[in-house]
């Protein structure tokens, strides 16, 4: 896959429009179109990564600032005391629909567990 072909990165590249909340130098975060929480936000890489099963080992710096994002994130937007989830689906059985890594912030209700 080129990432002409990615979703994710052509918002990243501003060819999708999309409402973005944070931006760093190695990530964005966006309002999901879909959203399932009354604050749903997709964080991702800027670089192209598939799905989590295509991590190399030298991307965990990335993957941290993944969560540092959600932290950011989830305080901005004033859930961060209450609570919050953070998911990162990988492949078919979880439901992955986009195959560029990112993590989904949902925050402003309750979450039951286990999740569906
Ligand atoms: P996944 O199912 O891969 O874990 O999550 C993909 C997410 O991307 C879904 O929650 C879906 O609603 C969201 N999504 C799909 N297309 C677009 C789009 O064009 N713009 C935005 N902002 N979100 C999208
Ligand atoms: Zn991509």
């Amino acid at each position: 896959m080129t990432a002409l072909d990615c979703l994710f990165c052509n918002i990243v590249a501003a060819e999708i429009p999309a409402d973005i909340v944070y931006e760093s130098s190695d990530v964005i975060a966006f309002r999901d179109i879909n959203p399932q929480a009354p604050t749903h936000v997709v964080i991702v890489p800027r670089r192209h990564i598939a799905t989590i099963n295509d991590l190399e080992n030298s991307d965990a710096e990335i993957v941290g600032q993944l969560f540092l994002a959600a932290r950011d994130i989830a305080s901005q937007e004033g859930f961060a005391k209450d609570g919050y989830r953070v998911t990162m689906n990988c492949n078919a059985a979880a439901g992955q629909t986009v195959f560029h890594i990112h993590l989904h912030l949902l925050g402003g209700r309750n979450f039951s567990w286990p999740p569906g």
